[in-house]
């Protein structure tokens, strides 16, 4: 595969994602140098965008990589809370008094007082009867759809839903049965086909999508649910703290929250930490940390991250000033981006997708944009809906209209002299 031909877009994601059939391998590392010899064919000595290292992180926008001063819009760093001066305080205080991680799962040796103040504040938060903070999102995906569902039972995602939410699904036994993206006639269609009577049926979705950046019509699958009697889950991981007045996410935004039987979220973005958590209003929900193995076998989330997050979901709860900031960012871009020319995947919001013209012009824009100063995300397939190449743009409450209007110019002189093909200017000093 080489740069000047453009590779089939098809192979170029599954060339690097698919496993290949353990009876062709013999080293026990044979699975490796599969991978690493897809990769060096697909970049063939390219900075490679998916380990690349930022040498020095300065602010929520702005870092160092490889030598540059580069504006950060590809982190998910929506609210900027990480370097929040009272959550930094918070984490600093909790570092000194608690120390630096909890060496245990809570069930083994037992939950701080810090773990249960953050579920009862999470709960408290979404206006739900409990919560359970999980030490990572995907883990409060994999804990909460595997010990919910099971063999007999039969799971409904969407197409385009996050790899933590295949796994739980996997890991459940239950058959998955994957609905067209944002179809919530297709989910009807094919849980009347499945024959449901006799099985449980959960719904699984997402608030807001990571890659395109769309909302799910939530309103569309609560009536689904209600038809069927099935048990919806949204995922709000890009939503929470970004969307709804309060910062709920899309179920608060779509005016739904009493319909969604459980929220999953994480705070590794918006919140400024890690983390994830899972919150409903069954009477019992609390207990679903006793069936889920990615909960109980793991260490619980260290003093400093549980209180930060707590300082952190205060400053989200009372955040209307960063969401108004965050949405009013994304506008500035999205418009721009349009106007240049850009394909967008989705309406203006905190999450910016952008089609590709192909493989290899895509590779050039994303190189050329961080040469000149601005990070964004390469995405390929399988990780973009359609087989699609992505630049993935995420805004961040913190951007400054200077920075918006910086890395504007410099997607233009990407657009036009990468796709438009104009003599390119010389190459500017990094951005601010
Ligand atoms: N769900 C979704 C929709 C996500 O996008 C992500 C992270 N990208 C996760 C779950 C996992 O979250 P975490 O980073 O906390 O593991």
């Amino acid at each position: 595969m080489t740069f000047s031909r453009q590779p089939e877009l098809s192979t170029v994601g599954s060339d690097l994602q698919s496993s290949p059939n353990s009876g062709d391998l013999e080293s026990p590392f044979d699975k490796i140098s599969t991978i690493s010899s897809a990769v060096s064919r697909f970049l063939e000595g390219r900075v490679n965008p998916f380990t690349l290292e930022i040498d020095e992180i300065k602010s929520p926008t702005e870092a160092v990589i490889q030598g540059r001063p580069t504006m950060l819009f590809g982190t998910n760093n929506y609210l900027g809370l990480n370097f929040d001066p009272t959550c930094r305080a918070a984490a600093a205080e909790a570092l000194a008094k608690e120390g630096t991680g909890t060496t245990a799962s809570r069930v083994a040796s037992g939950s701080y007082s810090g773990h249960v103040a953050l579920e009862r504040e999470i709960a408290a938060f979404f206006d739900r009867r409990s919560a359970i903070v999980f030490s990572t999102g995907f883990q409060a995906n994999l804990g909460v759809i595997s010990g919910l569902a099971g063999p007999g039972d039969v799971i409904l995602i969407d197409r385009d839903c996050h790899a933590s939410i295949y796994d739980g699904c996997k890991l459940s036994g239950a058959k998955i049965v994957e609905f067209r993206h944002n179809d919530a006639a297709d989910a009807d269609r094919l849980i009347t086909e499945e024959g449901v009577p006799g099985h449980r049926v959960f719904i699984i979705v997402e608030g807001l999508y990571s890659v395109a950046g769309d909302l799910a019509p939530l309103p569309d699958f609560v009536e689904v649910k209600a038809k069927h009697g099935a048990c919806l889950m949204v995922d709000e991981a890009h939503s929470f703290g970004t969307c709804g007045e309060l910062g709920r996410g899309v179920a608060e935004a779509q005016g739904v929250e009493r319909d969604v039987d459980i929220i999953i979220g994480t705070f590794s973005k918006s919140v400024g930490v890690i983390g994830g958590f899972a919150t409903s209003d069954h009477p019992a929900f609390s207990d679903l940390r006793m069936l889920a193995r990615s909960y109980l076998y793991t260490a619980s989330l260290p003093p400093p991250v549980v209180a930060a997050a707590r300082a952190s979901i205060r400053r989200i709860a009372n955040g209307s000033d960063l969401r108004q900031r965050l949405w009013s960012n994304a506008r500035r871009l999205y418009a721009a981006l349009g106007e240049i020319g850009y394909d967008r995947l989705s309406e203006a919001g905190p999450v910016i997708g952008v089609r590709m013209p192909g493989f290899v012009k895509g590779y050039k824009i994303w190189h050329t944009l961080l040469e000149r100063g601005v990070y964004v995300n390469f995405l390929i397939p399988p990780s973009t809906p359609g087989g699609s190449v992505v630049l993935r743009c995420s805004l961040s409450a913190e951007h400054s209209d200077a920075q918006i209007d910086r890395a504007i110019e410099i997607f233009a002189e990407c657009w036009q002299t990468i796709v438009e093909g104009r003599k390119p200017a010389p190459l500017l000093s990094a951005a601010t």
